[in-house]
C-alpha cells in the first residue's frame, strides 16, 4: 500500500491514516509530526520551522523534503506507506514523484478526503491531543474530561489550532494544496472519500479506496468475437428434440425433423432435375436453329449456281 491522503487541515487525514498503519502495516508518515518532532527535539531545523508553523504557512519545500526522504529510506516503509500532509503543492507533489520513481515505490493511489468547511473549523478548534500517546479528542465530546482516556495525560491543544491560524491554515490549504486534486485526477490516481459521519464508515470507505488497484485504460479489453447464432440455435435444437422431450413426443420430433429435413432434399434433387432437363431441351432446340441457317444458306447459293 502506498498512498497519499490529501485533504484540507481537519479532514481526518491523521486519525484514518493511524487506523490504516494499525490494520495493514504500514508506517503513516505525516510531515505535521515529523516537523512537530524537530521542533520539540529543538533541532537547528525545528527552530526554523517553528515561527512558520504556528502562523499557519508552509515550512520551505527543502526541510520538508529531506525530511519526507529520510523517513522514506527506513526499513519499515520499503513494505509501504500513507503518506499524511505532503505532498502540499505541486513542487512537493513534482519531487515526490521524482523520489519515488528513483526508488522504484510509485504510487498506487491518492485519497481525498472530502469535508465540509464548517465542519472543518468545528473540528480544529475543538481538537485536543494527548501528548504521549497521541490520540486526537474533539472537546465537544469530551463532556469537560482535561485528560487521555487512555494514559491519563493531561491534554492540549495545538498552537495552530488557534482560531486565526485555522484561518490561516485553510486558506493556504485553498491556494496551494487544492490544486493538487486536480494534478492527481489527471494521472488517474485520485478517489474522493466522503469524509463526515461516523469515524469507522469513514475508515471503511477509505480502506476500499486504498486496497482497490486502478486498471489501466490500455489493460481493459472488450471481447469483440463475433457470436455465430446458426451454429448455437442447430446444437440447442438437437439438444431439446432428442434428450429432453418425453418418448411420444421424441417419435414425432424426429419424424417431424425426417419431413423437414427430406422436403427440401426432394425439392432440391426436383430443382436438379429440371435445370438437367431444361439444358438438355435447349441444346436440343438450338441445333435445329443452326442448322436450320445454314441448311437455308446452302439452298440459297444452291439456288444460284442453277
Ligand atoms: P499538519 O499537522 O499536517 O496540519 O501540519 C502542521 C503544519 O506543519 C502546517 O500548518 C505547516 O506549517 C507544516 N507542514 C506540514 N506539512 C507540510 C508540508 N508538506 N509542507 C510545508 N509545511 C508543512
Amino acid at each position: 500500500m502506498r498512498i497519499v491522503l490529501l485533504g484540507a487541515p481537519g479532514s481526518g487525514k491523521g486519525t484514518q491514516a493511524q487506523r490504516l498503519q494499525a490494520r495493514h502495516g504500514v508506517p503513516q508518515v505525516s510531515s505535521g509530526d515529523l516537523l512537530r518532532d524537530a521542533v520539540a527535539r529543538g533541532t537547528e531545523l525545528g527552530l526554523k520551522a517553528k515561527a512558520v508553523m504556528e502562523a499557519g504557512q508552509l515550512v520551505s519545500d527543502d526541510i520538508v523534503l529531506g525530511l519526507i526522504r529520510d523517513r522514506l529510506s527506513r526499513p519499515d516503509a520499503a513494505k509501504g506507506f500513507i503518506l499524511d500532509g505532503f505532498p502540499r503543492n505541486r513542487d512537493q507533489a513534482n519531487a515526490l514523484s521524482a523520489l519515488l520513481n528513483a526508488i522504484g515505490q510509485p504510487l498506487d493511489a491518492v485519497l481525498l478526503l472530502d469535508v465540509r468547511r464548517e465542519t472543518l473549523m468545528q473540528r480544529l478548534a475543538g481538537r485536543r491531543i494527548c501528548p504521549k500517546c497521541g490520540t486526537v479528542y474533539n472537546v465537544h465530546s469530551l463532556n469537560g474530561v482535561t485528560t487521555c482516556a487512555r494514559d491519563g495525560t493531561e491534554l492540549y491543544q495545538r498552537p495552530d489550532d488557534k482560531e486565526d491560524v485555522i484561518a490561516k491554515r485553510l486558506e493556504v490549504y485553498e491556494k496551494q494544496t487544492q490544486p493538487l486534486i486536480d494534478h492527481y485526477s489527471k494521472l488517474g490516481l485520485l478517489r474522493v472519500v466522503a469524509g463526515e459521519g461516523e469515524f469507522e464508515a469513514v475508515f471503511e470507505r477509505m480502506e476500499a479506496a486504498a486496497l482497490t488497484k486502478p486498471v489501466p485504460a490500455a489493460a481493459v479489453r472488450v471481447s469483440a468475437a463475433p457470436v455465430s447464432t446458426k451454429k448455437t440455435v442447430a446444437t440447442k435444437k438437437k439438444t431439446v428434440s432428442t434428450k429432453t422431450q418425453p418418448k411420444k413426443s421424441r417419435t414425432a420430433a424426429k419424424s417431424a425433423k425426417r419431413k423437414a429435413t427430406s422436403k427440401p432434399a426432394k425439392r432440391a434433387v426436383a430443382r436438379k432435375g429440371a435445370r438437367k432437363v431444361a439444358a438438355k431441351r435447349a441444346s436440343t432446340t438450338a441445333a435445329p436453329k443452326k442448322r436450320s441457317v445454314k441448311t437455308a444458306s446452302r439452298s440459297k447459293s444452291a439456288r444460284r449456281k442453277k
